[in-house]
């Protein structure tokens, strides 16, 4: 936890989360659920994490040095994540974003003066124009720069397995059964799952993917489908990509646009905490296991960021309204 009195600077304060457990939305369930509320690191998510990690690992390896531009393709969270540290550390940074991202995050990232490259969503992902694709084409135009690439870096995973792994272990007191975790890169399921399943093989870890997104039906048949178009943010994707890592995952549970918004929102409601869509997605999982398990468990989840960047959407009637989802 958070026990210093004074940082050096703000990327400092990265990390060292607090995990609450979760009470009235457990009520009906014999497992306990607890949530690491990610939206206590300083630019607002658990991107924070790999943002300095990967960084900093950058640096010493020196593939990179201040005055270099950074690139990278972001639903938004790593963005704001790389803004601190990039800004704190004296690099530029150039980030690939789809225009459908919620406006509160475009907000923010524009308070921060960070230079978007905003990409048409509906474009396929085969197009050298998409959101996968743009990013490194930009980073070889730009002299001195270094595309991050945060889905195929196992770099990403390893600021998982160095940091969120240990605190998750650490707070649990190694009482731990199911990890339950959303699916975006991968960094953050496959990192920590790899350093828990190392400390007890028994824990099982579920991911969470949405429905439009490749994950789900990759682990359960082997084949690729045809991606569509979904609207929880920093979960999913249309290719495979190399930090996800299926060797550590047990299940895969896949999760409607419409259920992880209705339950972000109960989350708010009972708990008073307010989290982002994905922590929806992540507490509806935790409730479909326990149901599922029907015996006393602990189960850990992932709160990655807070409600504050969809303000305008999820927690918006008449957006949930204009997407059919109220
Ligand atoms: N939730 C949100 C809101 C995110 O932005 C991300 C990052 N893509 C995730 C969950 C998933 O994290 P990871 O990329 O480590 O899989």
């Amino acid at each position: 936890m958070k026990t210093k009195k004074i940082y050096e600077n703000i990327i400092d304060t990265i990390g060292n989360t607090p995990i609450v457990k979760l009470n009235k939305i457990a009520e009906g369930v014999k497992s306990d659920i607890f949530a690491k509320i990610e939206f206590y690191n300083p630019a607002g998510s658990i991107k924070d994490r790999i943002a300095k990690y990967m960084i900093e690992d950058a640096e010493k390896s020196g593939k990179i040095k201040p005055g270099d531009t950074i690139v990278e393709n972001s639903s938004g969270n790593t963005a704001l994540a790389l803004a601190v540290v990039c800004s704190l550390k004296g690099y530029n940074l150039k980030i690939v974003i789809r225009d459908s991202t919620s406006p509160d995050k475009l907000k923010i990232l524009r308070a921060l003066n960070v230079d978007l490259v905003l990409v048409d969503s509906t474009l396929p992902p085969e197009s050298p124009d998409s959101y996968n694709n743009l990013a490194p084409k930009i980073a070889e135009e730009i002299p001195n720069s270094y595309y991050l690439d945060q889905h195929n870096d196992k770099k990403n995973n390893e600021a998982h397995y160095m940091t969120t792994g240990p605190e998750i272990w650490e707070q649990m007191e190694g009482q731990i059964d199911y990890f339950v975790a959303g699916i975006g890169t991968g960094g953050t399921i496959c990192g920590a799952a790899k350093f828990l399943k190392e400390k007890d093989p028994n824990i099982k870890v579920i991911g969470v993917d949405p429905v439009g997104s490749i994950f789900y039906e990759y682990f359960h048949t082997g084949k690729k489908t045809k991606p569509s178009s979904y609207l929880i943010e920093g979960l999913g994707d249309e290719f495979l990509i190399k930090c996800v890592d299926f060797s550590v995952i047990d299940d895969v549970y896949q999760v409607t646009d419409k259920t992880a918004f209705e339950m972000t929102r109960k989350i708010a409601e009972k708990e008073a905490i307010l989290a982002g869509g994905s922590s929806g997605a992540a507490v509806w999982a935790c409730l479909k296991l326990a149901r599922k398990i029907d015996r006393p468990a602990r189960i850990v989840t992932i709160f990655a960021d807070s409600a504050n960047r969809y303000l305008s959407s999820i927690f918006n009637d008449s957006w949930l309204k204009e997407k059919g989802l109220l």
